[in-house]
Parts: C-alpha cells; structure tokens; sequence
C-alpha cells in the first residue's frame, strides 16, 4: 500500500521537476456555502407558493457572485435561506462542509453574526443611533470594548467616504449614504460571505455606482464573499460569476 509507505521510503521527486504542480499554485476557491435541493414555499390562503423549487447552489470563497432574476424570481428566498435568516422546507445548506440544519436558533444567530454581513434595499439602519453607533453595533453585540468599537467603526466609516458624517443620524443622510453606512455595518466583523439583496434599488444611478464600487472594493481587499440579488443588469456584469433565478429555479449564465 503505497499510503503507508513512508515518508523516506518514496521515490524522490525526478531532477528538474516542479517542486509544486502547476494546479496546486492556484486551487479553486473551496466552497463556503453549498445548497442542495433547497426548496421554500409560502402557503398563501390556500395555495402555496413555490418560492424555490429545489436548487443547487455553491458560493465559492472570496467570490463575487451574482443572483439575478425577475422581480418575484426567489432571490429573496435564497438570500434569506445563504444568510441563515429562513430554513429550507426540503435540502440541505452546507456551511464549510458542515449542515446547518441540526443548529438550532441561537446557534444560527451566533454564525449570522460572526460570519455573516448583510446589506438590504431598505437600509435597516437604527434611527435613533448615530452612524458611528450603527456601525459600531455588530461589535455591541458581540461584546466588544467601547474604545475597540469607536475606532473600528471610525476607520470602516472612513473607508466608505463617510468620514466626517460619524455623529450624523441615518434621517439626515442622503439614501447613498445611508446605504454606505450599512455598507460599513455589514464589515464591522469581518465576514466570511456578505449578502446584499438589492442594495441599490432605492437609490439614483449616480449613488448605485458608488455603493457597487464600494461593496466590490470591499469584498476584494477583505476576501469575502460577496453574493449580491439584484434584478439590475448592469449591477450583474460586474460579478465574477453568475446564476439567474426564473420561478424559483436556477440555471447558470454563459
Ligand atoms: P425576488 O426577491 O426575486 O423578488 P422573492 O424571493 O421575494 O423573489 O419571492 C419569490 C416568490 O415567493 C414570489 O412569488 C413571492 O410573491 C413569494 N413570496 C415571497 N415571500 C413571501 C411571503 N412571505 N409570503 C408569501 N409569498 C411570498
Ligand atoms: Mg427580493
């Protein structure tokens, strides 16, 4: 059995061979999330709704990957079912190998905190708190150090160009920049995957490019995941990869 030979005993590598493979140098991104069958339905009085129909779907770590599809489409409920917000009627969610599907809430809303960053179409930010505060607040919950939780936010404040707006209220800010202060939110523990449904769907061309910008720059030096529902075209094309959604079913893109 050649795996039990040891170490010393196999045959050395031939002269002038690569020390490391040429696939080696460059591994395909391994997956953080895979999803297999994932099916949801809504009952809606007496009928139900297949929002999913049972789909397969792999995010790949540090990719940007984008979920387009018609309004109505289920991206939501895919969003809702990657982020651990929903559970799946039928198939099974893998995170890093691992089914989330025996976790129970608690358990689920740790990884949701630790691991995961989300940017919706409505903001979702806490009015009565500053921006620095709203930021600062995945670190709240996670007991972090007030001195820690001012600089961190400061600094991710600074990085979305908020720089200056720290003391603001989310009511005084225009939608761009309450959308880059959410932008900042869903950084402040540095996730693995960030999920942004529509993040630019309540905002003009203008403020939409610069939140793209950001959420794309973001995910790059930080090397998360970035899956981003959108029924916007363009927004899509900037995506590393591509899947669109029609009636609850998913196909790949060319
Ligand atoms: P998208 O985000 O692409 O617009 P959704 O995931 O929100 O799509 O919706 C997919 C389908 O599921 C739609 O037909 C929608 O009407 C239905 N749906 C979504 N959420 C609910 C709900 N809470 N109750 C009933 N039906 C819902
Ligand atoms: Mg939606």
């Amino acid at each position: 059995m050649s795996s039990l030979t040891p170490a010393h005993d196999r045959p050395a590598v031939p002269p002038g061979a690569p020390l490391v493979q040429p696939a080696l140098v460059q591994p395909a991104a391994p997956p953080v999330l895979q999803g297999f069958g994932l099916a949801r339905s809504y009952r809606l009085g007496r009928t139900t709704v297949a929002a999913l129909a049972g789909i397969d779907i792999e995010v790949r770590r540090g990719e940007f990957l984008a979920l387009r599809g018609p309004s109505g489409s289920g991206k939501t409920t895919l969003v809702n079912l990657l982020g651990l917000l929903d559970r799946p009627d039928d198939g099974r969610l893998l995170l890093d190998g691992q089914a989330v599907a025996d976790l129970d809430d608690d358990a689920l809303t740790d990884l949701r905190r630790d691991r995961f960053g989300f940017v919706f179409q409505a903001y979702s930010l806490i009015p009565v708190l500053t921006a620095e505060e709203n930021v600062a607040w995945p670190l709240v919950l996670k007991g972090a150090p007030p001195a820690r939780r001012r600089e961190r936010a400061r600094d991710l404040l600074a990085r979305v160009g908020l720089q200056g707006k720290e003391g603001t209220r989310p009511d005084l800010l225009s939608g761009g920049e309450r959308q880059r202060v959410a932008l900042a939110r869903a950084l402040a523990n540095e996730p693995e995957v960030i999920l942004a449904d529509e993040p630019t769907a309540s905002l003009d061309s203008a403020a939409a490019d610069g939140v793209l910008d950001l959420l794309r720059g973001l995910q790059r030096e930080r090397r998360a995941a970035l899956v981003l529902a959108t029924h916007d075209e363009r927004a899509a094309g900037r995506a590393d990869r591509t899947v669109a959604l029609h009636d609850g079913r998913l196909r790949a893109d060319a």
